[in-house]
Order: structure tokens, then sequence, then C-alpha cells
């Protein structure tokens, strides 16, 4: 029978930067996933400058763009333009970055298995193609529709949003600047906005919010494409995905298994970003298996501390925002154009801010009267499910 210290199901960000850390740390990690690499993962494919100062190396062989502009619209009516002297979020491709994360983990001596059929037995023993395996500690990392976080008896606290996106070539956009431009459309859907993202030849449509608005995405997206004079069934690979956010009662570790990135929820509610808090979890993942393979503990509970100390506050506020926005959209506007606002936003894009409670001054003030209007409605974070 085969043994390793920690097996690493699924090999998003999460998964591939966990089994990295734990590689470069002498550790013997196998990393499988269901799918063959090179895969897709539907995803707008931005990663924050936040995101990249969590990546254990750098990803400049798979950047198509990089943003300095917002421009952001609400009901396709009132427009603010943001203009950042530096670079606020670089721009890929998920298929691209996600195997370049593998082939650096594959670079640092992990085992990678793709195309294999998983069943995780318990948090110290799986199954690959049937095979059994023996493992130290499990890592569930298979993401929005993974089952690792069900066999270890993990989560169990989470809302889902659900979103839609598909590609279209620049050559088949009317004029105006896409390139190092992010465009958002705020206040169409509920829960959640559309996105216009530059890419090296092409640009990545999508919409998302609530779990509830599934049913009438696809015409969310077909208005949102119409506003900029595209038909819908001009954009390639259209397709949808979960976006999952942890609510407090969400279990991220257990014994000797834990979940990381979007098998955990760790996605932000506001922006729908979850590379981020993929980079972090992974990190703080890899930490806490490095600490029991050591005898320093004996679980990886403490994990889930750790966890909520690094990316509650960002999520509350993500929280806050999101629900201010979905009932209060112009008041909400209103404080986004002010220019200490964006002075806030930007702090937090780079990752200059941890979360908007760090921010001082006029900005600071400005994203309580955000946190004022939230408090007016019910927050389904906190809400019973
Ligand atoms: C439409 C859309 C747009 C988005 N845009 C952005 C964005 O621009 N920026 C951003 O930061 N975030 C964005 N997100 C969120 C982001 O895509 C996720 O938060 C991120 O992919 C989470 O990474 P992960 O490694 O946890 O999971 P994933 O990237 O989902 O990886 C999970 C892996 O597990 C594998 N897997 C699943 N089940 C099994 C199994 N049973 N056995 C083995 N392997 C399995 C899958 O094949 C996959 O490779 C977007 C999400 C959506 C849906």
């Amino acid at each position: 029978m085969e043994r390793f210290d920690v097996a690493v199901v699924g090999a998003g960000p999460a998964g591939s930067t966990a089994a990295y850390r734990l590689a470069r740390a002498h550790a013997r990690v196998l990393l499988v996933d269901k799918v063959v690499f090179p895969r897709d993962k539907p995803c707008g494919g931005g990663l924050t400058m936040r995101a990249v100062r969590q990546l254990p190396f750098p990803v400049e062989p798979v950047v198509e763009d990089r943003i300095t502009r917002a421009r952001c619209r609400l009901r396709y009516g009132s427009t603010v333009e943001h203009v950042s002297a530096r670079v606020l979020c670089l721009m890929t491709q998920r298929r691209r970055l996600d195997a370049f994360l593998v082939e650096q983990a594959a670079a640092a001596g992990v085992e990678f298995r793709d195309g294999v059929h998983v069943d995780v037995e318990a948090d110290t023993a799986l199954r690959v193609d049937g095979a059994r395996i023996e493992v130290e500690a499990v890592i569930g990392a298979d993401g929005a529709n993974g089952t690792t976080a069900r066999s270890l008896g993990l989560g169990g606290a989470v809302v889902n949003g659900v979103a839609l996106e598909g590609n279209l070539p620049y050559e088949r956009l009317p004029g105006g600047q896409w390139k190092g431009t992010l465009v958002l459309e705020l206040g169409t859907v509920p829960g959640g906005y559309g996105w216009i993202f530059p890419k090296g030849d092409h640009v990545n449509v999508g919409v998302g919010g609530w779990g509830s608005e599934g049913p009438h995405l696809r015409r969310h997206l077909r208005i949102l494409c119409e506003h900029y004079g595209i038909e819908l069934r001009e954009l390639s690979n259209v397709r949808g995905h979960r976006l999952p956010m942890r609510r407090p009662g969400n279990v991220l570790a257990r014994g000797r298994g834990l979940v990381v990135g979007d098998a955990a929820g760790a996605l932000d509610p506001v922006s729908g970003d979850g590379i981020y808090e993929a980079l972090v979890t992974a990190r703080l993942a890899a930490e806490h298996t490095l600490a029991l393979l050591a005898g320093e503990i004996v679980t990886l509970e403490a994990y889930q501390a750790a966890v909520q100390q690094e990316l509650d506050p960002l999520a509350s506020a993500g929280w806050a925002a999101k629900i201010a926005l979905d009932r209060f959209p112009w008041a909400v506007f209103t404080v986004m154009r002010l220019p200490v606002t964006w002075h806030v936003i930007e702090k937090l894009m780079l990752g200059e801010v941890a979360h908007p409670g760090e921010a001082r001054g006029a900005g600071r003030r400005a994203l309580q009267v955000v946190e004022g209007l939230a408090r007016l409605t019910r927050n389904p974070r906190t809400a019973a499910a």
C-alpha cells in the first residue's frame, strides 16, 4: 500500500499552493484531481494584488493584463471611473494559472495525479482509482462542488451564490477602452453584479448573485451583453458555477482533516473573489499540517480559529457591503463615488489594509455609512438558515 504524509484533494489555487508549501517543507505530498489538466474553471480570472501577495512564487508567465482603471456603473446609468497610479489586479485565465500552479507544485516534489477518481474514507485514508493510500492528514481543496468536506464531517453552514460567464474576442466588442480596465455593473443582479474583465485576446463577461438568481442569470447576462451591443450567442464557453460563502457555524477542521478555499466556503461575499481566500487558507492549512507532522499538535482543529482570525473581519465587512448594495444601491453608489472611498478600496485591493476596519480618516467614515445601512436589513450570514 502507498503512503504519503499528506493527501490534497483538488488542484485549484488552494490545493496546489497548499501542496507546494508542504513539499517545500519536505513533506511527502499527494495532490489528486478528478479532471485532467490543463482544465478550465468558471472564473473571471482576476487576481487582486492582495491575492498576488499571498502567492509563494511569481505568476508572471500567465499574466494577460494589468488593471489600473475601474469603471463602475449603477443600473446601466450613472458611471464613475477611478484611475490608479498602481496596478490593482492582474488578469489571467484559470486554465493557464491553475496548470502553472500545479507545475510549480510538481517541481517542488509533489506527486500529482489528475483524471482520477478519489474516495476519501477518513482523515488518514483515501482511495485513488480504487487503490488504498494511507496518509497522516487530508486537505480537502475540491472546491464548491467537492465532497471531501462531507466525507470528513466538515462544512455544514454555507450560503451559495451563483455566477455565469463567457468569453468574447476583442474584435467583436464595440470600440472603447478595455485593456487595463475593470468594468463593474452594479445594482443589476440581486446579491451581485455584472463584469467585463480584459484578457490577452478577449474579454470575460459575467454576472453573479444570490443562489436564488440561478434561473434568471442567463437573462441578466443577456441584458448586460445588450448594453454593450453584444449578442449573448456571440459569447463562447458560457458556463456557471457556485459561489460558496461560509457562515459562522461552518466547520473547517476535525481530527487530521481540514478544508481550504471554496471547499471551506471562504469566498469573499461582496466581490465573489475567492482566490485570495484560497491562498490564505492554503498557507494556514500548510502551517497547521506541518505542525501536526512535526508532532507539535495532535489535531488540525486550531486551523479553524486561525482562518477566522485572518479572514472574518474582511468577510463580515464584505457581507455588510453586499447587503447594503442590494437594499440601498443608490446610497452605496454615492459613497463609492467619493475619492476617499476609492482610496480605501484601492488599499484593500493592494493588500495594504487587511479589512476596512483598518482604514483611517474620511475613507473609514464613508465605509461606516455602508455598515450602518447594512444594519438596517437582514444579514443572511448570521440569520438562521
Ligand atoms: C463565474 C465565477 C467568476 C469568478 N471570478 C473570480 C475572480 O475574478 N477572482 C477571484 O479571485 N475569484 C473568482 N471567483 C472565485 C474563484 O473561482 C474560486 O474562489 C476559486 O477557484 C477557489 O479555488 P479552490 O482552489 O478552492 O477551488 P477550485 O478552483 O474550484 O478547484 C477545485 C478543484 O478540485 C477538483 N475536484 C472537485 N471535486 C473533486 C473530487 N471529488 N475529487 C478530486 N478532485 C476534485 C476540481 O476539478 C478542481 O480542479 C469566481 C467564481 C466564479 C464561479
